[in-house]
């Protein structure tokens, strides 16, 4: 940080991001996670958009829930496949922190081989989850194909974040 004459500073915020290979270089643990962030693509409702998302979030007592994006004719309804599964864990598992979330997805129109990441909304939730636990949430993500990212917190992907600590 440095202060110039104008009275003026910038800030940098920086995110890590570790980027693997491909699934087969990461844990057993986190492999399964993406399998099932793939699996819960099958559930997916997406005739409007074509698009599967998959999620999968893990419990710290280590149950693993799936959310997968159900959308609807009135578009505004969609609701994210990572949103689906935070809210399967804040109904049937209140007050047991989510530890990391995997997200994946497929596109009927062209490849994906990038990871996807999830939307600004789902970043909120995250955040939301992080704060109401005091606790960090990994996040995994990958395409169809290809490299996997990973962050260790949803205030990673969400620099600046909004949560309840300024209420
Ligand atoms: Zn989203």
């Amino acid at each position: 940080m440095e202060h110039s004459k104008t009275g003026t500073r910038e800030l940098v915020i920086k995110t890590a991001i570790k980027v693997y290979d491909s699934p087969a270089s990461m844990t057993q643990a986190d492999q399964k996670l993406l399998a099932e962030a793939k699996a819960a693509m099958e559930d997916s409702y997406s005739p409007y958009s074509q698009f599967k998302v998959g999620a999968a979030i893990l419990l710290d007592n280590g149950i693993i829930l799936r959310g997968s994006n159900q959308e609807n004719a009135a578009y505004t309804m969609c609701i994210c496949a990572e949103r689906v599964a935070l809210a399967t864990a804040d109904s049937q598992f209140q007050g047991v922190p989510v530890v990391a979330i995997a997200v994946t997805a497929t596109s009927k129109n062209h490849a994906l081989n990038k990871p996807i990441s999830p939307c600004g909304a789902c970043r909120q939730s995250i955040a939301e989850a992080e704060y109401k636990h005091n606790t960090k949430m990994k996040i995994i993500m990958q395409g169809e194909t290809g490299e996997v990212y990973e962050v260790r917190s949803g205030m990673d992907l969400l620099p600046l974040g909004f949560d309840g600590s300024v209420l």
